[in-house]
C-alpha cells in the first residue's frame, strides 16, 4: 500500500477537507497513474451529499481523471511509463458477462466497480476517485489520451464527454438528421459539439434566451426557446433525435411533440422519477424515450479518438484543491461555464 494525498468529505454534511488515503501496490495487470487533471461533475456532489442513497465514507469524489502513467505491473502490455492516460467512471467490472462481452462494462451484471465509492475488490473498503495525487487502476480501463488536445480539458470528457458521445453514436447521428439538445450545461454544451462535429443540424433547446449565443458559438445552427409556444409549434415533429440533459425531473410530454415519425428522445441527466408521459405522445408517430449511461470502455476510447481528430475538449475553468467547496456550491448554481478541472499541482 501506498499513502497518498486526497480531498474528501467524512459525512453527507461535511466539506471536503485534505486527507491521507491508501492506493493499492501495482498487481501485475495494473498501472499507476499520477493524476495531473479530475475534472468536477454534478455525480461527485450528489455522492459527498448522499443524494442517491448512503454513500461510504469518506468519500473522495473525480471520475474524469487524466494523468501520467509513473508504474506499470508485469503483465502489462498496453502501457508504459510517460503514457498519458484517461480515467472515467469505470475501474473494474467483471470481464465475463454478457454486457462485459459486448463492451459494455457500465451494464456488467455482476455489478462495475464505479471510480468512486464502489466496493473495492482488492482492499476491505471502498474505491476512491481522482481527487487525489495516484490512482492504481486495471489496465483493461486506462484510456489512451490523445496528444493534439489541451490536456487541462480532455477530463470532463471521461464523464460528460461519453455520457453524451455515447447516445449520439448508438442513435447513428449523422449528417441529414436534426438533432435537439435540451439543457445547456456540463452535459449540454459537450451534445452541441458532438452533433455539430457528427454533421447533424443541431439545435439548442433551452429556456433561457440568454444561452443562445453561446449555444451557437459552441455549435448549434439554431436556438429554439421553450417558452416560447410559437416557436415550438414551429418545430413540431421536426428532430429525428433528441438529447435531454436536464438534470431534474421535469415533464417531457413537450419535447416529445417535437420528434419525428419514428424519433427518440434520450435522458441522460435526471436520474430520478419523471411526471407522467402521455401515451399519445409516444403512440402518435411511434417515438421513443430512451435513456443512457455513460459508455463502455471501447467506445470511451472512440469518444477521445473523435475528439482527437475533430479537435474536441471541454469548456473548462481551473480551480486549486482548496477551492473545491465553493466550487460545489458554483455547480449547484449552474455557474460554470460549461465544468470545473481541479490542478492536482495544487495538492502536492
Ligand atoms: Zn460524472
Ligand atoms: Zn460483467
Amino acid at each position: 500500500m501506498t499513502e497518498v494525498k486526497a480531498y474528501g468529505a467524512q459525512d453527507k454534511e461535511a466539506d471536503l477537507k485534505e486527507m491521507t488515503i491508501e492506493r493499492r501496490d501495482t498487481l501485475p495487470t495494473d498501472v499507476k497513474i499520477k493524476i495531473t487533471y479530475c475534472g468536477v461533475c454534478h455525480s461527485d456532489i450528489h455522492t459527498v451529499r448522499s443524494d442517491w442513497g448512503p454513500s461510504m465514507y469518506p468519500v473522495v469524489p473525480g471520475h474524469e481523471i487524466v494523468g501520467e502513467v509513473i508504474e506499470v505491473g508485469d503483465e502489462v502490455s498496453k502501457f508504459k511509463k510517460g503514457d498519458l492516460v484517461g480515467v472515467g467512471c469505470l475501474v473494474d467490472s467483471c470481464q465475463e458477462c454478457s454486457s462485459c462481452e459486448s463492451d459494455l462494462e457500465q451494464f456488467c451484471l455482476n455489478g462495475a466497480t464505479w471510480t468512486y465509492n464502489s466496493k473495492d475488490k482488492h482492499t476491505d473498503g471502498h474505491t476512491f476517485g481522482g481527487y487525489s495525487q495516484e490512482v492504481v487502476v486495471d489496465q483493461n480501463f486506462v484510456l489512451t489520451i490523445p496528444k493534439n488536445l489541451d490536456t487541462k480539458a480532455v477530463a470532463p470528457l471521461l464523464c460528460a464527454g461519453i455520457t453524451t458521445f455515447s447516445p449520439l453514436h448508438h442513435w447513428g447521428v449523422k449528417e441529414g438528421m436534426k438533432v435537439g439538445v435540451v439543457g445547456l450545461g456540463g452535459l449540454g454544451h459537450m451534445g452541441l459539439k458532438f452533433s455539430h462535429a457528427m454533421g447533424a443540424e443541431t439545435v439548442m433547446i433551452t429556456t433561457s434566451e440568454g444561452k443562445a449565443e453561446d449555444a451557437k458559438r459552441l455549435g448549434a445552427d439554431d436556438v429554439l426557446i421553450s417558452k416560447d409556444k410559437d416557436a415550438m409549434k414551429s418545430h413540431k415533429g421536426s428532430f429525428d433525435f433528441i438529447l435531454n440533459t436536464v438534470p431534474v425531473s421535469h415533464d417531457i410530454n413537450p419535447y416529445l411533440e417535437l420528434l419525428a415519425i419514428d424519433g427518440t428522445m434520450c435522458m441522460v441527466g435526471a436520474i430520478e422519477p419523471l411526471p407522467d408521459v402521455h401515451g399519445g405522445n409516444l403512440i402518435s408517430g411511434r417515438k421513443s424515450v430512451a435513456g443512457s449511461l455513460i459508455g463502455g470502455i471501447k467506445e470511451t476510447q472512440e469518444m477521445l479518438d473523435f475528439c482527437g481528430e475533430h479537435n474536441i475538449v471541454s469548456d473548462i475553468e481551473m480551480i486549486d484543491m482548496s477551492s473545491i467547496n465553493e466550487a460545489y456550491e458554483r455547480v449547484q448554481n449552474n455557474d460554470v461555464k460549461y465544468r470545473f478541472v481541479i490542478d492536482m499541482e495544487s495538492l502536492s
